[in-house]
């Protein structure tokens, strides 16, 4: 007989622990399936850092862009509230550390457009103000001196990638979530009012309702209940140091670079921010469980940028480069809610799905379960894309 859930969960990356976790602590019985190992891909590869304000890649493109990208703005200031107290829920491995993040310029464009950001982010209630270039040098002596502005959101920093995943894992296993690792999903079809779903090792699952947790998979699992996602995977490096003695206080990002640069609990520098590493791809179609290759371009550029702004980097040795897959919607704002025509199936995803994951998770859960969601998220509702699926 195939085991019977309240809801299959596709995925173990942050996301599809914590929303195990959710569903369970409700009282929800809830499978958990992942084709590799627990935070094997993007949940355990990325910087960990937890990103409040609008990021470079929302504001290159001017205001409008940026006006448009600060519509998730109200899931980051969630975000926010919800990382603050996953310690004491969840426990210490998830590494929460919220000393500030501060985003530079180094041209008076870029201070400008700094301060159009900060504005535009006061307007949803993000905390975050301008810093003089004396008030920055004080704060974090280790920039450069060619910083001449900086926004500082005292709410973001990090958390740990090896730890997150696992910590809501752990803890959703403990109230009573299955969990099954190295097993793929390879099918589903709707039977009489439930989702039967096909298992690599030739199992299935009942399940009344599935989620689809599944990063830049998303997409094929989506498929395999007849429904288009416009959705795109990108491939993203990023590198480590060796572990030095703390120096770097705070979440460090730019207003004219890619960078994002933070220095873990164990002393690593964490030094990414959205440099390309390549998809590898057969026949036109990605295979995205091949880590995407790393371009000596993306090196070079991403630890030029992390050396002009903390010159101290170019002393330390980087110990490890790596790379991974995410995922973009297109038109870059999240997804969360049922499928469109799927009312049972339902899927969160898009933008920096680490810091969001765990905001993601409970308000998915509440809509799994028909509970009143505490959060407006009707505009990320999946069904705006109802028109790609006319069948
Ligand atoms: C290099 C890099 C750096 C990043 N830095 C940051 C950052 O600093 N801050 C931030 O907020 N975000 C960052 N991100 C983005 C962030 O890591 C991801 O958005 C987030 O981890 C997505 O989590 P997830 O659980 O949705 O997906 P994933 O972690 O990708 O997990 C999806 C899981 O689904 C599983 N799966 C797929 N298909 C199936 C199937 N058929 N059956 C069963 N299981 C399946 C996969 O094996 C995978 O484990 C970064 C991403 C990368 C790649």
């Amino acid at each position: 007989m195939p085991e019977t859930v309240d809801c299959l969960v596709v995925g173990g990356g942050l996301l599809g622990s914590a929303l195990a976790y959710y569903l369970v602590c409700s009282g929800s019985t809830a499978c958990l399936v992942e084709k590799d190992q627990l935070n094997q891909h993007a949940s355990g590869r990325n910087a960990g850092s937890l990103h409040f304000q609008l990021e470079y890649r929302m504001i290159e493109h001017g205001l409008d862009a940026a006006k448009k990208a600060a519509e998730a703005l109200p899931l980051h200031l969630d975000a926010a509230r919800e990382w603050s107290v996953l310690s004491t829920r969840i426990g210490e491995s998830i590494g929460v550390l919220q000393s500030g993040g501060m985003m530079l310029a180094e041209t008076s464009e870029q201070a400008l457009l700094l301060e159009r950001k900060t504005e535009l982010e006061h307007s949803y209630g993000l905390e975050n103000r301008m810093l003089s270039s004396d008030e920055i040098h004080q704060r974090a002596p280790y920039l450069s001196s060619a910083i001449v502005a900086a926004a500082l959101c005292p709410l973001e920093g990090r958390a740990n990638p090896r730890g997150a995943t696992l910590a809501f894992a752990t803890v959703a296993e403990e109230f009573g979530a299955r969990i099954r690792a190295g097993i793929a999903v390879t099918g589903m079809k709707q039977q009489r009012g439930r989702w039967r779903t096909s298992l690599s090792d030739g199992s299935e699952i009942l399940a009344r309702k599935v989620a689809i947790a599944a990063g830049p998979w998303s997409a094929r699992i989506a498929a395999m209940a007849g429904i288009a996602l416009p959705v795109v995977p990108i491939g993203l490096m990023m590198a480590a140091t060796v572990r030095v003695a703390p120096f770097i206080k705070h979440l460090i990002q730019h207003a004219g670079r890619r960078l994002s640069l933070n220095q873990s609990a164990e002393g690593t520098i964490l030094i990414g921010g959205g440099w390309p590493a390549r998809l590898h791809e057969t026949g036109g179609v990605y295979d995205l469980d091949l880590p995407p290759e790393i371009l000596p371009s993306s090196i070079q550029g991403n630890l030029h940028a992390a050396v002009s702004v903390v010159p101290r980097v170019g002393e330390i040795p980087v110990l490890r480069i790596w790379s991974g897959a995410t995922l973009l919607v297109a038109d870059q704002l999240p997804l969360v809610g049922a499928l469109p025509r799927r009312s049972d199936l339902f899927i969160a995803t898009g933008g920096s799905a680490f810091t969001l994951g765990p905001t993601y998770a409970r308000v998915l859960a509440s809509k799994i379960l028909e509970k009143p969601v505490d959060l407006d998220v009707s505009r990320f509702d999946p069904g705006r894309f109802v028109s790609l699926n006319n069948a």
